[in-house]
């Protein structure tokens, strides 16, 4: 599959894309295919988007106008001029709509307000002593979104709220069923969320987000086959696309790889359990080891690489950490037969410092098939991942159906707040 038809297939992630029956479903199923390649890209010149789409130039003429009036996309001058001939026009998503996207943790909650295109214009960090209730995190929103409105009113229409959750979130309503880290069970904080900010609102597992992410425009880029671990300081998130399809099983709670058993007589669990991945696995052990505080986890990498090769007892950690990774990722990588296990947040670092380590073992390990048709990349989109996949959540009726898309929207206004 070539890349630009992974990003078609990608586009229909959480929803399936309308398909065309008469002249206007036509219409519609192309403004979405156009959109959703745009989208996927960044920018993209009129030349690749007609080539890719397979229609002819005027189709693709009318179609580009259209999805322009509605302030969906910019049209600019041509990006390569080498070329010989006229150039072609360079086409990017506009930054009219956004999202804001949020991502309550242990430690502090971050909001984005996120573009078209996977383009993060902002992040706000909310540093927090303990975790936030839900009705915290919600009025903490509501501020700040208040806060931003003069600038947020006057160049962008907010077409939604979304919500990137450490825990088990209900693929039917985004209430929240366990998230044991924040403490929260059965929170409707969609709900919540939509109430106070008037918008419709979205949530899902953080991780589940992530691998969304990297699928569209970070270290998964090009392929359907991609797990995604993340290492946050409340634990470890999965998320698992398999055949271009996001997984998320009956109920929405699939892909929770952070509990899967790496040793029978491990340590307690928050979930209840033993010996799950993100019992055994902790960034806070690795804090720990090199007496590093929460607040200077940016120097994790630095300290740990060091001591690592100075250390015994630090190294003797690590590989420990490397080996209950490594039987959790031969599961995954028998499993599902990934082409990219993507690791994301505290992970990457144990995969940046130990790589050839964990290569080896999963060399050794895993079935000869797998094993070698899978490589481990870092999260390119970093902590970014899990705002942009969250803002997926919202853009999916944009992108499944651009005409739904209200000209110079009045419902997402959020002008009445605060
Ligand atoms: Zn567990």
């Amino acid at each position: 599959m070539g890349s630009m038809d992974a990003a078609r297939a990608m586009t229909g992630f959480f929803d399936a894309p309308v398909r065309g029956k008469n002249l206007d479903d036509l219409r519609r199923a192309n403004l979405s295919t156009a959109l959703g390649l745009i989208h996927a890209a960044g920018s993209i010149s009129r030349a690749d988007l007609t080539r890719s789409m397979g229609l002819n130039r005027s189709t693709i003429a009318t179609i580009v106008a259209d999805l322009e009036a509605r302030d969906l996309i910019v049209v600019g001058e041509a990006r390569d001029t080498k070329r010989i001939g006229r150039p072609s026009l360079e086409i990017s998503t506009s930054v009219r709509h956004v999202v804001i996207a949020v991502n309550p943790e242990l430690d502090a909650t971050t909001l984005g307000i996120v573009a078209m295109g996977g383009r993060v214009l902002r992040e706000v960090r909310m540093e927090h002593e303990r975790p936030p209730t839900a009705r915290e995190v919600v009025n903490s929103v509501r501020a700040l979104v208040a806060g931003m409105q003069p600038e947020l009113g006057e160049r962008h229409v907010v077409i939604g709220v979304a919500l990137a959750v450490p825990g088990l979130v209900s693929a039917v309503d985004g209430s929240v069923r366990l998230a044991p880290h924040l403490g929260w069970v059965d929170e409707p904080i969609s709900a919540m969320l939509a109430d106070a900010l008037g918008v419709p609102a979205w949530a899902a597992n953080d991780a589940s987000c992530g691998v969304v992410a990297e699928v569209l425009f970070g270290a998964g880029t090009g392929s359907g086959n991609v797990v995604f671990l993340n290492g946050g300081a409340s634990g470890i998130g999965g998320g698992i696309v398999a055949e271009a399809r996001l997984i998320q099983g009956r109920g929405g709670f699939g892909g929770e790889i952070g509990h899967t058993l790496v040793r029978t007589d491990g340590a307690a669990c928050r979930c209840g359990s033993q010996g799950c991945l993100e019992a055994e696995v902790t960034r806070r052990a690795l804090l720990e080891a090199v007496d590093l505080g929460v607040e200077r986890s940016h120097e994790l990498e630095a300290l740990l690489a060091e001591a690592y090769v100075d250390r015994d007892d630090v190294r003797a950690l690590l590989d420990a950490q490397l080996a209950s990774l490594a039987v959790a990722l031969r599961t995954i990588i028998n499993t599902l037969n990934p082409e990219v296990v993507v690791l994301g947040g505290f992970l990457e670092i144990l995969g940046r410092i130990g790589g050839e380590r964990l290569e080896r073992m999963l060399r050794a390990d895993a079935l000869p098939g797998p094993a070698e048709q899978v490589r481990l990349q870092g999260a390119r989109l970093g902590r970014m991942s899990l705002l942009i996949g969250a803002a997926e959540l919202a853009f999916r009726p944009f992108l499944s159906d651009p005409i739904a898309v209200p000209v110079a929207a009045g419902r997402a206004s959020l002008a009445d707040l605060g």
